[in-house]
């Protein structure tokens, strides 16, 4: 069963490596996200949220299922990005932080989906957005590196809770050891990507 990680869990600074193969329970595991992304009333998710070290992302904007469009993005790769917006953003991994971030307003991505078929899409506005967050996850970047120095300034307090919660469940068990996590990783790496 997958479950949602919070920062400053490792895998979420985890390098994602692209996907070779797909499974029928790498399918199974992206419904799961979608479920997870739904119960935390999110717009997007990255497997590395899930502590899945594997380049592939889901979305919906509207963020209900039944509702609007599910996408499953794999290997995606931003093409051309052009113009710049600054908009409020929040993350899964790191509930009740919100903050602005700038990103570019409009760009070109290229994926596959889960059945293989080659995605390649103009996008702009809020999903524009979204995709920019969630690739940003998958290079282990995560959208409070992308806020002003000051914003950074104004959440280091909260910053700080959220390390000595992950500390605190590390050590009761709650959370694997680096060194398991690193393993973990490295089984799902042979799975899919090697
Ligand atoms: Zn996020």
């Amino acid at each position: 069963m997958l479950q949602l990680i919070n920062f400053p869990h490792p895998t979420l600074r985890f390098q994602s490596k692209p996907i070779i193969r797909v499974d029928a329970s790498l399918r199974e595991m992206i419904g799961q996200m979608f479920d997870i992304m739904y119960e935390n009333r999110g717009v997007g998710l990255a497997a590395n949220q899930v502590n899945l070290p594997l380049r592939l992302f889901i979305a919906n904007p509207t963020g209900e299922k039944g509702n609007g469009e599910e996408l499953v993005f794999l290997n995606p790769v931003i093409r051309r990005s052009t113009g710049s917006t600054e908009s409020e953003e929040g993350c899964l991994s790191l509930p009740g932080i919100h903050a602005a971030v700038k990103r570019n307003k409009s760009l070109h991505v290229k994926a596959y989906s889960m059945e293989g078929r080659e995605i390649d899409m103009q996008v702009d506005g809020f999903l524009a957005r979204i995709i920019q967050h969630e690739i940003d996850h998958l290079d282990g970047v995560l959208f409070i590196d992308r806020v002003s120095p000051e914003t950074q300034r104004v959440l280091l307090d909260e910053l700080s809770g959220f390390v000595s919660t992950h500390d605190s469940k590390q050590r009761q068990g709650m959370i694997p050891s680096d060194e398991q996590l690193s393993e973990q990783r490295e089984e799902w790496l042979n799975r899919y990507c090697r």
